[in-house]
């Protein structure tokens, strides 16, 4: 018997397990030469416009104070923060080299801090233009900020474009975003796009940057081309192409846990997707007026067998309505995204640890990696164990493939190692991983669940010495 309501750890040998796998040792991810070409991507870019500039004779202009320093520096910033734009619509536009280089999380991250420094950017672009022309002509900056809007080709659309990034990083602010419902902070988010389309004219007919060159003229035109179709091909083409070619539809919905759902979908070759366990996919039911809201949900199973399933707990309109889908309805997909699989191991054993919904993702990797008896370690952390979801398919784990599970119930620890239940205000976090897992060296560590959860634990974890490389996580969020 592996599965152990904790209250206390034993450490518990697994039973007789069948389909014993080969062992992984000491492998390399599999994933490091995506990761290692779409840095080298972004820093080449990066580096070639930062080389445009200094070719402008911009280091020479920023010799002395006056109007022609303070204009260097404002044609630098907006050269930055243009390119910074551009990365913050590609890094959202689902290219498999970022997907798969970088991951969902770290691309969330990076997004956030792109949108940081490109919106700081290009305030101090505007900031430093009107001041370095306004002392160059000796007029008033006001004054000059007039003119600028005015009587300059593509400024109008430009200042319209800046409102509007104003408005996204507005809403996108903690406070202001709480306040929102996510699907109306999504569609202001959208209004990004538009605003970074309506600043192109500007630099195209007026940024002697962009102009002065004809290498220049044609890196950006080739980038800002490259960033739309981009979007239009895996935002927009891939998904509906793949939704019509495996023609997807809802097969069954079940009841899972008290306050949990499954659904089982099929369609034609879904194993050409290439989805792995752990992967996620937006979702869409074609099942009436609001369909066109997808939400994100990971893979509950392992993929390969042909159906697609996905297990929700239900917090909220999208997730209740799964519960009342009818088989047969058409489901449109955007995916398969994720970093949180099997290719991200490097290690032999498996820890996995799952808070809430979060278990999913988890089970569909247990599911479809090789790992040997007593090789794999499962934590799940819910309230109750009635809202538990996956344990028929955990139980099966259990039984087939030795795996250990170990159930996490009641209340949140209000002190230190908050991941865990109060029940076991005795433990150190740190110390209970290396107890539950002893030869750490040899293990990779897998997590799923909600942000402040996750933080605690990946604290836990640094704590107890696993390198953050050995550390593969999909957050709940965005
Ligand atoms: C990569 C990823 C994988 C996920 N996998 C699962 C899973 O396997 N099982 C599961 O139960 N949940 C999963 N979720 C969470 C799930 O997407 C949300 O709980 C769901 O979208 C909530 O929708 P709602 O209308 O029921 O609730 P709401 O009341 O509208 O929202 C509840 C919470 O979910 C967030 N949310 C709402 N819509 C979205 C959306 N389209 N995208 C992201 N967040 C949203 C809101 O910000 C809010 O915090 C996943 C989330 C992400 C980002």
């Amino acid at each position: 018997m592996t599965t152990q309501t904790a209250t206390r750890f034993a450490s518990a040998a697994p039973a007789a397990p069948v389909g014993v796998a080969a062992p992984r040792v000491g492998i390399r991810s599999r994933r490091e030469p995506w990761t290692l070409a779409a840095t080298t991507v972004i820093w080449l870019t990066s580096l070639f416009v930062v080389a445009l500039w200094v070719a402008g004779a911009g280091v020479q202009s920023l010799v002395g104070w006056g109007g022609e320093m303070l204009t260097t520096l404002g044609r630098l910033t907006g050269l930055v923060s243009a390119n910074l734009l551009l990365y913050q619509v590609l890094l959202m536009a689902r290219v498999p080299l970022f997907e798969r280089g970088f991951g969902r999380d770290a691309i969330t991250r990076m997004h956030r801090w792109v949108g940081f420094w490109s919106f700081w950017l290009l305030l101090a672009h505007i900031a430093l233009l009107v001041a370095g022309y306004s002392v160059t002509a000796d007029i008033n900056p006001v004054a000059q900020a007039w003119d600028f809007v005015w009587n300059y080709p593509g400024m109008l659309l430009a200042t319209a474009g800046t409102a509007l990034l104003v408005l996204v990083v507005v809403t996108s602010i903690r406070r202001a975003r709480r306040r929102l419902r996510y699907e109306s902070w999504h569609l202001l988010h959208l209004y990004g796009y538009l605003g970074v389309g309506l600043a192109i004219p500007h630099m195209l007919w007026t940024g002697a940057d962009f102009l002065a060159h004809p290498l220049a003229t044609v890196y950006w035109w080739m980038m800002w081309g490259a960033t739309a179709a981009a979007v239009v091909v895996f935002r927009v083409g891939l998904p509906l192409w793949r939704s019509w070619r495996h023609d997807i539809r809802v097969h069954s919905v079940s009841r899972d846990g008290r306050s949990g759902v499954a659904v089982r979908m099929r369609g034609k070759r879904l194993q050409k997707l290439g989805a792995r366990g752990g992967q996620f996919f937006v979702w869409r039911f074609v099942d009436g007026p609001g369909w066109t809201r997808g939400h994100p949900f990971s893979l509950a199973a392992d993929p390969s067998g042909g159906d697609l399933v996905i297990a929700a707990t239900m917090v909220g309109d999208g997730t209740r309505r799964l519960a009342s889908l009818r088989p047969g309805t058409r489901v449109l997909i955007e995916g398969p995204y994720g970093h949180m699989t099997g290719e991200a191991r490097q290690g032999r054993k498996l820890l996995l640890l799952g808070a809430g919904a979060g278990v999913s993702p988890l089970v569909s990797i247990l599911e479809s990696e090789p790992y040997g008896p007593g090789e794999a370690t499962l934590i799940t952390r819910d309230h109750s164990g009635e809202d538990a979801l996956r344990t028929d398919a955990i139980a099966e784990l259990v039984r087939r493939r030795g795996l250990r599970h170990f159930q996490l119930v009641g209340q949140r620890r209000t002190d230190g190692s908050t991941w865990l239940p109060a029940v076991h205000a005795d433990w150190r976090g740190a110390d209970l991983i290396r107890h539950l897992a002893a030869d750490l060296d040899d293990y990779d560590v897998f997590v799923c669940g909600p942000l402040p959860w996750m933080s605690a634990l990946r604290a836990d974890l640094a704590a107890a010495g696993v390198r953050p490389a050995r550390i593969h996580t999909e957050a709940f969020a965005i």
